[in-house]
């Protein structure tokens, strides 16, 4: 495929091959970006504000409207998109087709509702005599920056508030899964996107990023990603504003009167789904004692009955991670674990980039799989006697984005999701549950700022001030 560059697609003499994890057979190939065309996506890019801005907001939900349309037309070939240039299988896969509909229909939505308020200038001594309101600006240049485990509806999150604030964009998708945004970016330039609104640049970010982070035109960069490039495009960023949406390592909350049965198939599913690629995955879970074996074996019996295998084939549940390097790295923190005193219950093999659904119990809390964010098909299971104590361990992490519990009691649940230090707490569900259009995002090193559209297009605009002094009145 061709990226969009100036209002162009092109090509580049120097392409990325992008390749299906399962069997390594070539999908497509993209242009390599190269610092030339940095520049040339940030000049386009800043002359489009004006472009971007004038956009009525009739226009913009107009044209996110057409493009939600567009992708649910296109449903199936977005889905194989999806499932042949990443981790997901074709039924996760259209999952994340349909969710990028509702993420374009809302930012459609809330195109609409964009507005200010009425300031009370007269409610300090002086401003009798003055009127006045707010409105929301866009910030200008939105530079989105994106991971690869969910190719399309991440990218989404981006673009859709980006437009309905009125804001010209460029976006840099993981250049392991570039072509579901670029089926966006096809989609949004044919519902009627001004092409030179939005720039999309394929290439490695180790290569493109510092130049595009750093540069004053850019006034927003909106990231999703790990710690070490958030990290990185921090100590570049320089004077601008900034929405980092970062790993976790999301823990669970299993009390003795909750739904064991439930509670371990939903866990099972938000351990597993998109082969534990997924920033609101499942990791640790903490189990009362009296409960604890009774879980345990729900949980092995559920896992066991997983299939891994080729991604489109409907009976599929899980496909392998990105790519072999990963399911290694993954691989070697299991042996770790074990090495230090922990018990493989199922899993723990690996073919290629396909690991095997692995549940681990007695793992140290020196493990790196018990420390780190896995990013992949692991969980570890760990028994605890009281309330404070699970919630204590839930929170020894320096992540925080998701977390769950699960118990019949009002009060335990309540205590509960008071006392979980995360972004957002699930109760009788597991981590793995997200609406778009609720706030989403973490604390710690989960991140900074919230996406999810409304808050997202307050990140993506500036409130500006009109106040009328009027001597008359
Ligand atoms: P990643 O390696 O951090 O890459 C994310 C994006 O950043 C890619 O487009 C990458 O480009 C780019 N990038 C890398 N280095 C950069 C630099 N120095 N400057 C600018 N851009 C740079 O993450 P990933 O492996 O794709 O995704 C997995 C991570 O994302 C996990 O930690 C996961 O938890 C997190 N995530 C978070 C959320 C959330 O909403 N909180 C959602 C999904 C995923 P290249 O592809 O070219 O390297």
């Amino acid at each position: 495929m061709k990226m969009l560059l100036a209002g162009e697609w092109v090509d580049r003499e120097k392409t990325i091959d992008v390749r299906d994890p399962f069997d390594n057979s070539l999908v497509d190939t993209v242009p390599a970006a190269t610092h030339d065309d940095v520049e040339t996506a940030l000049a386009a890019a800043a002359a489009a504000t004006a472009t971007a801005r004038k956009m009525t907001t009739y226009q913009r939900a107009q044209i996110l409207f057409k493009a939600a349309a567009i992708v649910a037309d296109q449903l199936e070939d977005f889905a194989r998109t999806i499932a042949r240039e990443g981790s997901k299988t074709i039924r996760e896969a259209r999952k994340e087709a349909r969710r990028c509909v509702n993420t374009l229909t809302i930012s459609a939505e809330e195109a609409k509702r964009l507005g200010g308020e009425v300031i009370p200038f007269n409610s300090f001594p002086g401003g009798e005599q003055r009127r006045g309101y707010y409105t929301r600006e866009p910030v200008g240049v939105v530079l989105a920056i994106t991971p690869f485990n969910d190719p399309l509806n991440l990218v989404a999150h981006k673009l859709g508030p980006a437009i309905a604030g009125g804001n010209a964009v460029i976006l840099k998708p993981a250049t392991v899964t570039p072509l579901s945004a670029l089926k966006l970016t096809e989609a949004l330039v044919e519902a009627g996107l001004p092409a030179n609104v939005l720039q999309t640049l394929t290439g490695h970010g180790a290569v493109l990023g510092d130049a595009l982070v750093s540069d004053p035109r850019v006034r927003l960069v909106s990231f999703t990603g790990g710690v070490e490039a958030g990290e990185r495009i921090m100590s570049k960023i320089g004077l601008k504003k900034v929405g980092m949406e970062l790993g976790s390592n999301s823990p669970v909350i299993v009390w003795r009167d909750a739904d064991l049965e439930w509670a371990a198939e939903t866990c099972v599913s938000g351990a597993f789904w998109a082969a534990g690629q997924n920033c609101i995955g499942v990791q640790r879970i903490y189990i009362h004692r009296e409960v604890y074996s009774t879980f345990r074996d729900h949980f092995v019996r559920f896992t066991r009955r997983y299939k891994i295998g080729n991604k489109l084939d409907e009976a599929t549940d899980m496909g392998p991670m990105i790519n072999e390097g990963e399911a290694k790295r993954l691989e070697k923190w299991i042996r770790e674990a074990e090495s230090l005193g922990a018990t493989v219950l199922t899993g723990g093999g690996r073919r290629g980039a396909l690991l095997e659904p692995t549940v681990l119990e007695n793992v140290p809390e020196k493990a790196t799989l018990h420390r780190e964010e896995v990013f992949g098909p692991t969980v570890n299971l760990y028994p605890v006697d009281d309330l404070e104590e699970a919630i204590a361990k839930a929170n020894s992490v320096n992540y925080g984005l998701h977390a769950a519990g699960f118990t019949r009691d009002l009060a335990t649940a309540h205590k509960i999701a008071e006392g979980l230090d995360c972004g957002g707490v699930m109760i009788n569900d597991s981590t793995d549950y997200r609406l778009d259009s609720m706030p989403f995002g973490g604390i710690k090193n989960s991140g900074l700022g919230r996406e999810g559209i409304k808050f997202s297009l307050q990140e993506m605009t500036e409130p500006k001030v009109v106040c009328f002094y009027l001597p008359e009145l």
